[in-house]
């Protein structure tokens, strides 16, 4: 047999695996927002109960020979659960043969946990408008972790690359997030009270980012943690005048006192996005050590949710900063073409961002270079 045979058979292994996946994905998504276990019990028919056979339980082929029906009480089965079986298997192909076992070793295993973890995200986010931390958050780490494993000529980001890509897509979202939401609040300052970290550090990190570079963002950002744990409750700084403030240290980049513009603009979106990612965190161990979740006392309009900074934070440790842009572009285009279909057809459903952004970063990880220099092309 010759080696392109083998390296089909591989890519076929893959698919079938990655149906399994697909089928197990089902599961997650069903039972991860309701609170219920995910390994057990075993899968039965919402209607009657019955319990599910494994030969029921064949990825695409059960559901065909059942005619999407339940065998017990003939209810019908949606099509949507072949289809995120059929989803993962042809994405775990696809994936396979761009980054194939023979020439980049395991290069691919990393990219086909993300990529399962970010079917199940979207869903999650299309039914429930939310994105779980128990999702995102470790997704992160796998996400910038997985980058010390890439073959050095996979066309993936190293280590370095991964970080920075991490924290500017995080902060980009974040800042998409705050000034959303100051529009959507009519500049009203936010209602947030949270202690000793909260959106009072990312945006101090944004200001002082912008000003002289991420180290000052990160500094100051530190010290106002320190004041707020001296001061035992959180300083506010209305975040108008914040941004006001921003915009004021963007412009003087322009003159190159303390920092040039292409440092300042990676200063503040670096700064802001490890802050926002740090923040994260410590209030995902917050709820899982003491049961109260960091925004259980108060609800006001946003125009983007937190959820989406940390999505940001993975598919930016993946594609590395550059291919994020293109990511964040194509998401904007589809969200929009999305938004404006449902509109025009009559519906009202609120139209979550991950889907799209998932999607935007799918298409710039196989075609972000080739999107890059096509636009760069038309720039000269
Ligand atoms: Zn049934």
């Amino acid at each position: 047999m010759t080696i392109i045979h083998n390296v089909y058979i591989i890519v076929l292994i893959i698919g079938i695996f990655g149906a399994l996946i697909g089928s197990f994905a089902n599961v997650v998504i069903y039972r991860l927002p309701a609170g219920k276990n995910i390994a057990f019990p075993g899968s039965s028919c919402p209607n009657c109960g019955h319990k599910i056979k494994p030969w029921e339980n064949i990825p695409v082929i059960s559901w065909l020979f059942l005619r999407a029906k339940c065998s017990s009480c003939k209810t019908s089965i949606s099509f949507r659960y072949p289809f995120i079986e059929i989803l993962m298997a042809v994405g775990f192909m696809l994936l396979a043969l761009r980054w194939p076992v023979e020439i980049y070793g395991f290069t691919v295993v990393p990219l086909l946990v993300i990529y399962a973890m970010l079917v199940i995200m979207s869903l999650i986010d299309f039914d429930h408008l939310y994105l779980p931390d128990s999702l995102t958050l470790p997704a992160i780490f796998i996400a910038i972790g997985a980058a010390a494993y890439y073959q050095p000529d996979a066309g993936l980001p190293n280590l370095a690359q991964a970080a920075i890509g991490s924290a500017i897509a995080a902060g980009i979202i974040a800042l998409i997030n705050r000034l959303g939401s100051l529009i959507v609040r009519r500049m009203a300052d936010t209602k947030e009270r949270l202690w000793p970290i909260g959106m009072d550090q990312v945006n101090i990190a944004f200001v002082f980012g912008a000003l002289g570079g991420w180290i000052w963002g990160l500094g100051f950002a530190l010290l106002s943690v320190i004041v707020n744990l001296i001061a035992r409750k959180p300083i506010r700084l209305a975040e108008k005048y914040m941004y006001l403030l921003w915009f004021v240290a963007i412009a003087i980049s322009a003159t190159n006192l303390i920092v040039g513009p292409v440092e300042s603009l990676a200063g503040t979106f670096i700064a802001a996005g490890i802050v926002a990612i740090a923040g994260s965190f410590y209030w995902w161990f917050h709820e899982i050590f003491t049961g109260i979740a960091e925004d259980e006392d108060f609800e006001e309009p946003v125009a983007m949710g937190f959820g989406d900074v940390k999505l940001a934070a993975i598919l930016g440790a993946i594609l590395g900063w550059q291919s994020m842009l293109v990511a964040l572009f194509l998401a904007f285009i589809i969200g929009a073409v999305v938004g404006v279909t449902v509109k025009l057809m009559g519906g009202s459903r609120i139209i979550p961002f991950g889907p799209p952004l998932v999607l935007g970063a799918l298409v710039a990880l196989f075609y972000g270079s080739q999107i890059i220099n096509w636009y760069l092309g038309l720039l000269t």
